[in-house]
């Protein structure tokens, strides 16, 4: 069945649109993976946002489909996360009141808190018939992946179009707010955490490394964030990519750290 899925101008997760979606446990059955779902926002609470949305008023502002879900390792209540796939938004928002009716139905014994729930399964009808009223807006593709980060790994890889697609999945931003929400935000090789070494003003701050092996990778690919991406911190990042012939594989990287790359070479 499809889905209404509720988003915060404020969000206390990790949310971000079109790419990841926390939620409690007790949706854990509306959200599975494949379920189709519409974006929506209740009424405009704090101003400031109001240039980042459609509308004041609560509205529908795009389509997207549920793909993997995770347990969210840092709840303590068993919330969850699904990666957002083929999230498309709308030209302009669709508003959920018209006239004196919603256009989602709401059963009488539901009506009390029924805008409470963040999570609403709804009826095909229901989302064949929101749908209809949307027009889908095209989405041009940006070039501002280049200037993400303050880090650049291109000089090293340049002539080169198979590393280039992994300097760029490793910029993607969706890609890498997915990354993050699965791995974490502390170094997978090295365990270095930038908010616990510098404080807040470092907080969310790592770098997502594409672990495709070169010779296997050739051209634009469905990226895997979960197989296919790692959080690296800058130090264990740069050792990676140190020698433009071969990239370190994460084992590699951690023998390393641990002294096992000098036995090996010796061996
Ligand atoms: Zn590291
Ligand atoms: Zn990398």
């Amino acid at each position: 069945m499809p889905a209404v899925i509720a988003e915060n101008d404020v969000s206390v997760w990790s949310d971000e649109t079109g790419a990841v979606y926390h939620y409690p446990k007790r949706y854990s059955s509306i959200l599975l993976p494949g379920a189709q779902v519409i974006y929506y926002k209740g009424k405009l609470t704090d101003k400031a946002f109001a240039d980042q949305r459609l509308s004041t008023q609560p509205h529908y502002f795009g389509v997207a489909r549920i793909g993997k879900v995770y347990s969210d390792p840092k709840s303590s209540k068993g919330d969850l996360f699904a990666l957002i796939e083929d999230f498309q938004p709308f030209e302009w928002a669709i508003l959920a009141k018209e006239g004196d009716s919603y256009l989602e139905p709401i059963s009488p014994s539901k009506i009390s808190n029924y805008w409470r729930s963040g999570v609403r399964e709804i009826s095909q009808h229901t989302f064949d018939d929101i749908l209809s009223r949307a027009k889908i807006k095209s989405l041009q593709i940006s070039e501002s992946l280049e200037q993400e980060d303050a880090y650049d790994f291109k000089s090293r890889v340049e002539g080169s179009p198979i590393a280039y697609y992994g300097v760029r999945y490793e910029r993607d931003p969706k890609l890498r707010t997915q990354a993050i929400a699965i791995h974490g935000l502390s170094c997978k090789a090295c365990g270095f955490d930038f908010e616990k070494a510098y404080g807040s003003y470092a907080k969310g701050y790592i770098h997502v490394h594409h672990t495709m092996p070169i010779s296997e990778f050739d051209g634009p690919m469905p990226v895997n964030p979960e197989t296919d991406l790692v959080t690296l911190c800058a130090n264990c990042h740069s050792v990676v990519h140190r020698k433009r012939s071969s990239t370190l594989s994460l084992d590699e990287l951690k023998g390393m750290i641990r002294g096992l790359w000098l036995f090996k070479e010796r061996s």
